[in-house]
C-alpha cells in the first residue's frame, strides 16, 4: 500500500517534470524511487580491475584510535584491500577471487584475543579465507590452518557472527543455488583458525547479502529476486524462518544485495538493505519485525553517486573528528569522474548526513562493536 503510493508520486514527479503518463510506465518510476539523496564525503581509490571488481566492504574499528580505523574491501577479481577512512589505499593482499568479506573482534588464539576478517573465495570456487588484523597497523595475515572449502558447489555471499550467548564464532556461507552454510570456527591449537560444518539450509533461489546481528542472535539474508529472510543465528536455531521485506509487493526492487546492520544502544537500530534495482538503500527498525523506516540514494556532488550497489556495510561508533557519527559505505557499480569512466570503487557518508535527510533514522555514537551486549 505504502509503495504503491509512493511509486505513484514518483510517476507524478515524472509527469510534473515533462513526461507525460504515457511516457512512463510503473516500473520506470519504481527503478528510480528513493525517498531523499545524500552526497558522498569520499570515495575511495579505484580497484586495479576492471569490470564488475569490486564488491563488498567491512569496517573495522582500531581498538585504541578509532580515527585509524580501516575499511576492508573484495576486489573479487583478486584481491583484499585495506581503505583509511577517506578511502586511500593502505595495503592490496593479492589473494584469490573474494566476494563478501566480514570482520569481528578478540577472536580468542592462543592466549591473544585477535580481531579478523574473513571472506568467500570463488578462486577455487568453494573457498574461505581468514586473516588476522594488525591491531596497530590494520595489515592482514592470513590465519587459517589450512586451504579451507565450504561444501556448496560455488561460495557467494558471507557474514561472520559472533554468539553473545556461548562465545563461539561462526562463519556464515549462501550460495548461488540458494544454499546457507555455517561454519564454526576454531582456534587448532598451533596458532591458526579452522573451520567446521555446524548447520546446512536451502534458502529458495540465488542468495548473497548476509549479515548477523550478534546482540540478538539472528541473521538476515537476501535472496536477490525474493526479498530479505530472518533466521536465529545459533547452529540449533533450525530452518524457521520470517521474511522482513519482499521484492514485488514490499519495498525493494531485485536484485536485494548486500544489507548491515546500525547498532544502536538498548538493541535499537537499523537494518540497512542495498535495494540494487532502484540504486537506493531500505533503512528498517533493527527490533521486532523490522519496520520499514525509509530509503535513500547517494546522488552526485562533489564524489560521484552510486548505482547498481553490490555491498553496504555502516557503523555508529564515533570514529574521531572526521566520522564522529560513524559512516555508511557502498560499492558504486559506475565510478565516475566528469565525464570519465574509471574502474569501480567505494563511496563514503557521513552518518549524520541521512539521519538529516531521513526523519526516524537514529543516531546514537556510543555502541563500540568491540562491547556489544546480548539482547
Ligand atoms: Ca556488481
Ligand atoms: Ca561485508
Ligand atoms: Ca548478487
Ligand atoms: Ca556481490
Ligand atoms: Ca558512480
Ligand atoms: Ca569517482
Amino acid at each position: 500500500m505504502k509503495t504503491c503510493r509512493k511509486i505513484c508520486a514518483a510517476l507524478l514527479a515524472t509527469s510534473f517534470m515533462g513526461f507525460g503518463w504515457g511516457d512512463c510506465n510503473i516500473s520506470e518510476a519504481a527503478k528510480n524511487y528513493h525517498d531523499v539523496a545524500v552526497q558522498a564525503d569520499y570515495e575511495t581509490d579505484a580497484v586495479v580491475a576492471g569490470n564488475d571488481a569490486a564488491d563488498d566492504p567491512a569496517i573495522w574499528v582500531h581498538p585504541r584510535n578509532p580515527s585509524k580505523s580501516t575499511i576492508i574491501a573484495t576486489n573479487k577479481q583478486g584481491g583484499l584491500l585495506v581503505y583509511d577512512l577517506k578511502g586511500k589505499e593502505l595495503y592490496n593482499v593479492k589473494v584469490g577471487k573474494p566476494n563478501n568479506v566480514d570482520v569481528r573482534y578478540s577472536f580468542p588464539l592462543g592466549k591473544e584475543k585477535i580481531d579478523i576478517a574473513a571472506a568467500t573465495d570463488k578462486a577455487k570456487k568453494n573457498g574461505l579465507l581468514i586473516y588476522k588484523i594488525n591491531s596497530e597497523t590494520g595489515e592482514l595475515t592470513n590465519i587459517a590452518a589450512r586451504d579451507i572449502f565450504a561444501k556448496m558447489k560455488v561460495v557467494y555471499g558471507f557474514s561472520l557472527y559472533h554468539s553473545l550467548k556461548t562465545g563461539k564464532y561462526y562463519a556464515l556461507i549462501s550460495g548461488y543455488e540458494g544454499e546457507f552454510e555455517q561454519y564454526e570456527l576454531f582456534d587448532n591449537g598451533e596458532g591458526k583458525i579452522d573451520a567446521k560444518l555446524v548447520r546446512s539450509l536451502e534458502i529458495g533461489s540465488i542468495s548473497e547479502g548476509l549479515v548477523a546481528d550478534d546482540e540478538y542472535g539472528c541473521f538476515y539474508i537476501s535472496e536477490e529476486n525474493v526479498g530479505i529472510w530472518k533466521y536465529g543465528a545459533e547452529p540449533d536455531a533450525g530452518a524457521k524462518r520470517v521474511q522482513v521485506d519482499s521484492v514485488g509487493a514490499g519495498h525493494l526492487i531485485a536484485d536485494v544485495e548486500g544489507l548491515t546492520i546500525y547498532y544502536a544502544r538498548n538493541g535499537k537500530g537499523h537494518l540497512i538493505a542495498s535495494s540494487q534495482g532502484n540504486n537506493s538503500y531500505n533503512i528498517y527498525d533493527r527490533r521486532g519485525m523490522n519496520s520499514y523506516i525509509g530509503s535513500f540514494s547517494i546522488d552526485d556532488g562533489k564524489v560521484d553517486g552510486t548505482n547498481d550497489t553490490d555491498g553496504i556495510d555502516v557503523i555508529s561508533f564515533n570514529l574521531g573528528k572526521e566520522f564522529p557519527n560513524g559512516l555508511f559505505i557502498a560499492q558504486d557499480g559506475e565510478n565516475m569522474d566528469g565525464t570519465e569512466k574509471l574502474n569501480q570503487n567505494f563511496k563514503i557518508v557521513r552518518w549524520e548526513k541521512i539521519v538529516q535527510a531521513l526523519s526516524g533514522i537514529m543516531l546514537d555514537n556510543t555502541v563500540n562493536p568491540r562491547n556489544l551486549k546480548k539482547q
